[in-house]
């Protein structure tokens, strides 16, 4: 295995664990699984070493006690919050819960385990189905096991709304076991743990693919928002706005019903006949009113399924859809009734107060509820001088870097190439063990070949001068030399000269 963390001891337990690293998209769940692999001890007492309690581990959509996890894993594995919004189904249902909701939903998986959660998140009431079956891709689980050394369970696959996987354009497979969750005393892991049949989502045709792999992405984009970042009132004006504009609605905001389910159900043709998405059947019933519900003037949160596919059908592409909610959030839209904007009043006294006292406009927009575009919206909307420091670390500015870093470049000369902060590429190296090693020693290479070339300037340029005197000029290298390259130094001194010898450094 590539990753192997190292043993942590378990004091009380005097038991230690060796940890695999938490992959960037991996389940938390699938983690924790693979930890009870390559130790071996029982399902119930790798939870206990982890959680600190028999069956939290085996929770495989919503965490729990992830402080006693931190603790117990050394902070090896990132925050909390971080582990808990990309790591766990939290990061899908929380952008539509307002910000404090979802603060204390937080802050309640934290510190303990919430057997009510799903309850409140609406899950229960929503009839899309809470049982999350597990899911994958092959080809990725594939891929996995060459970069990785063993397949894993990615998170955006278990989104409840994703049914293809985008990277290999096909459809995934569920794996379908008839012992509930809270009854599994291990793990279904992709390649290992419990028995399971495995089914595939029968995507018909190219036009469903298409649509599905569309649902996949924006899925994926909206579990990235930050909590409470979309205000379902908001979102139900940026519906009806959508709807009028594609002659669905009158200009009063009256729903066009016939128009609506001919344009929906021709959207989504065929998707109701996925076997295994209890999920799509029983929205299936709900179409008609789905966007009716959301797009009322007082509407319910929803379940994320439901706004995914009337985004789907309405929005062209995620930009769009964001650049609509952001335009119905303007302050100066006189357009926009003051209840709709009630709740977010408070987020935008909360962002300038923290832009004011220096943050970035990500962090400021992380402790808002909001996503990083509309912070910076609203940064410019209320005249706020910021650094602009949300710079986004994609994969390919990240192979740049490694590139770069591994001919040696200098860390900061790195981070201006790739337009991110220092901060962020000494990040990188201390994360990256092996890339920080190779960046050493070119960086001793590139060293020596600039002094060893100064050196022979300067012998070049004052043939006369004897070594004591050279090494009278300011930033001549010799010491360097010595210390670090002392067999070239010999090679290349003229052999009239003294004999070399570290005193009088320069
Ligand atoms: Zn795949």
């Amino acid at each position: 295995m590539l990753y192997c963390s190292g043993p942590i001891e378990q004091p009380s337990r005097r038991m230690s664990l060796n940890l695999p690293k938490l992959v960037a998209d991996q389940t938390l769940y699938s983690w924790c699984g693979l930890v009870h692999a390559w130790n071996g001890s029982s399902a119930t007492s790798t939870s206990r070493s982890l959680f600190g309690s028999p069956y939290t581990a085996l929770m495989h959509d919503f965490p729990g006690l992830l402080h006693h996890l931190a603790e117990r894993t050394r902070g090896q594995l990132g925050e909390p919050r971080d582990i808990a919004l990309q790591h766990t189904l939290l990061g899908y249902f929380l952008p539509l819960v307002h910000v404090d909701q979802a603060e204390g939903i937080l802050q309640r998986v934290f510190a303990g385990t919430m057997p009510e959660l799903k309850m409140k998140l609406g899950i229960a009431a929503s009839r899309i189905g809470g049982h999350h079956h597990l899911k994958g891709c092959p080809e990725c689980f594939d891929d996995d096991e060459e970069t990785h050394g063993f397949a894993y369970w990615h998170i955006d696959d278990q989104l409840p709304s994703a049914m293809v996987c985008r990277k290999h354009r096909r459809p995934l497979v569920i794996a379908w076991d008839p012992v509930t969750p809270v009854h599994r005393r291990g793990w279904l892991l992709p390649r290992s743990g419990l028995k399971r049949k495995w089914i595939e989502v029968p995507v018909l045709g190219e036009e469903q693919m298409d649509r599905l792999t569309t649902v996949a992405e924006y899925s994926a984009r909206f579990a990235m928002l930050a909590p409470g970042s979309l205000n379902p009132r908001v979102l139900a004006r940026v519906y009806q706005k959508a709807l009028h504009s594609k002659g669905l609605a009158t200009a009063k905001g009256s729903l066009r019903l016939t128009a609506l389910i001919k344009a929906t159900r021709s959207h989504f043709r065929g998707i109701e006949s996925v076997p295994g998405f209890e999920s799509l059947q029983a929205v299936t019933g709900d179409w008609p009113g789905l966007a009716g519900a959301l797009a009322r003037r007082r509407p319910r949160p929803g379940h994320p399924l439901k706004h995914l596919l009337l985004i789907c059908m309405l929005f062209e592409a995620w930009e769009e859809f964001l650049e609509a909610y952001e335009d119905m959030l303007s302050p100066i839209d006189e357009g926009t009734p003051t209840s709709a904007l009630g709740p977010q009043v408070s987020s935008i006294e909360t962002f300038r107060c923290h832009v004011i006292a220096g943050s970035s406009i990500r962090s400021a927009s992380n402790k808002a509820g909001v996503c990083t575009t509309t912070g910076l919206k609203w940064a410019k909307q209320l005249g706020l001088r910021y650094t602009s420091r949300a710079k986004v670390f994609s994969d390919d500015k990240k192979n740049l870097a490694r590139i770069a870093l591994m001919a040696g470049a200098d860390a900061g000369a790195v981070a201006e190439q790739v337009g991110v902060s220092q901060i962020t590429i000494n990040r990188m190296l201390s994360s990256e063990p092996d890339l920080k090693e190779s960046w050493c020693i070119a960086r001793f290479y590139r060293s020596r070949e600039r002094t060893r070339k100064h050196f022979r300037a300067l012998i070049r340029e004052n043939p006369h001068l004897t070594v004591k005197a050279l090494r009278q000029i300011p930033g001549n290298g010799y010491m360097w030399l010595y210390r670090h390259d002392r067999a070239w130094l010999a090679d290349n001194l003229p052999s009239l000269w003294l004999q070399i010898g570290p005193t009088n450094p320069d």
